[in-house]
């Protein structure tokens, strides 16, 4: 029988990391992973230079039923720690925006980086090779008193006094992600909060997008919003309009915390006073609105904004002089509150991450350790989601770090068998 002190699943951005700081904490360490790459998701991250972590990382830029949660890890494992180990390894990075670190030639490096930590690790690593099935038997055989694992492999049993799930969420299926860790948390009698996509572009009903479908393409700054009152959440983002419906950085951002049914808000100019521009154009212009309206926003938005005046009883497709203050108020009051609500979501094949999973109020903070003995789970299978921007690495590292700290303190103190 093989017999490892730690056994991790899945060698993603989270498995690997911890597995790396372990076996150089002296722990004999085993990675399984049923794909027969690693780190697919490192690889195409960040449009494949892998936003790899976030400078300005705090608690306030995760989601998850205890905001909490993450604050113990992140502040044991930060952004500069990390950025530390890339200069150790020659890895080249620059910032590009908001805090955001990328790499300067390829995600590969953050790969390579990640293999060689675990080579220093002497870790062993089994691809592919799937777990069919984990046993718990509270006693050990070598009368420890502590319990023991037996995982049913395709390469046999392996026999482990820790297990570390680090199988990650349900987005992007096509690359290896599966339900694996909300499975096995359930078979453990932890609990769960429901998995949703989130950083997912929105979509809208076809009918009532049609006369939007022909702004696909089309890029600008706004303000997002949703929620009410105490609830609401906002973002100064890039939006993009897609043939069936919004994406970009500001609708990734608030489909993290937008609810199904509800509606979402956007300022489409909103460093503009529009009413204001446009008052003071009818004094003294005989344009068509449409075209003083260009000066302030995209001309294809501006003319697809006064088409849609009809409908709503307005005659916006006439000159700036002939229109009555109130009609321009209330173009420029939709421009600047735009409600709308979205179908639904692309769903797990488009977004970048899943929110929920692996319930926080049955793992510990310091370790990430669940409420069943030996069984962490770290990264993205836990209901800790990042915003866009290098959060959801920087949690992949810190949790896997943590997780490593936790395993190696506890090994030391007499758990392992192997
Ligand atoms: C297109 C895209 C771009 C992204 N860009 C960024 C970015 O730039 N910055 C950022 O911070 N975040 C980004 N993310 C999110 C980030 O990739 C994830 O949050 C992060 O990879 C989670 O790490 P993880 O180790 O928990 O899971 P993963 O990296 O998903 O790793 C999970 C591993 O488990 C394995 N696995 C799954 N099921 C099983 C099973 N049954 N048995 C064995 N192994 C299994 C998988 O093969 C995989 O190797 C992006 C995500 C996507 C999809």
């Amino acid at each position: 029988m093989n017999s490892f002190d730690v056994v991790v699943i899945g060698a993603g951005a989270a498995g690997l990391f911890c597995a790396g700081v372990a076996g150089q904490l002296g722990l004999k360490v085993l990675v399984v992973d049923h794909s027969d790459k690693v780190a697919e998701k490192i690889r195409i991250s960040g449009g494949g230079r892998c936003n790899f972590t976030n400078l300005g990382t705090t608690a306030a830029n995760f989601l998850g039923n205890n905001p909490n949660f993450c604050r113990s890890a992140l502040s044991r494992y930060t952004p500069r720690q990390f950025t530390d180990l890339l200069q150790r390894h020659g890895v080249p990075f620059h910032e590009k925006h908001k805090g955001q670190l990328f790499c300067d030639r390829s995600a590969e490096d953050i790969i390579a980086l990640l293999l060689a930590e675990c080579d220093a690790g002497r870790i062993t690593r089994w691809q592919p090779c799937s777990i069919r099935n984990i046993r718990y038997s509270a006693s050990s055989p070598e009368g420890t008193g502590a319990g023991s694992y037996e995982l049913d492999s395709d390469r046999g049993v392996i026999r482990t006094p820790s297990v570390v799930i680090a199988t990650g969420g349900l987005s992007i299926p096509k690359i290896g992600a599966t339900d694996f860790g909300y499975r096995f948390a359930r078979k453990f009698g932890l609990r769960m909060v429901e998995p949703r996509p989130a950083l997912v572009p929105l979509t809208f009903d076809g009918d009532a997008w049609a006369p939007y479908a022909q702004l696909a393409g089309l890029s600008l700054p706004v303000h997002i919003e949703t929620g009410s009152k105490k609830e609401k959440m906002g973002f100064l983002e890039d939006l993009l309009f897609t043939h069936r419906g919004l994406s970009g950085p500001a609708v990734l951002q608030i489909s993290s915390y937008w609810q199904t049914g509800t509606p979402i808000r956007l300022n489409l100019a909103p460093d503009t006073d529009v009413l204001q521009s446009l008052t003071h154009a009818k004094a003294s212009s005989r344009k068509l609105i449409a075209n003083e309206l260009a000066s302030l926003v995209p001309s294809r938005l501006a003319d697809t904004w006064v088409a849609q005046g009809a409908a709503l009883g307005q005659n916006w497709q006439r000159p700036i002089n002939e229109a009555t203050d109130k009609a321009l108020a209330v173009l420029a009051e939709r421009l600047a509150r735009w409600e709308l609500t979205p179908t639904g979501t692309e769903g797990y094949k488009k977004a970048e991450v899943t929110a929920g999973g692996v319930d926080t109020r049955d793992l510990s903070s310091q370790t990430l350790e669940s409420k069943q003995p030996g069984l962490y789970f770290i990264g993205e299978v836990v209901d800790v989601t990042g915003w866009l921007g290098g959060y959801n690495f920087q949690w992949a590292w810190a949790s896997g770090h943590a997780c490593a700290q936790g395993l190696a303190a506890t090994l030391s103190a007499g758990r392992t068998i192997a």
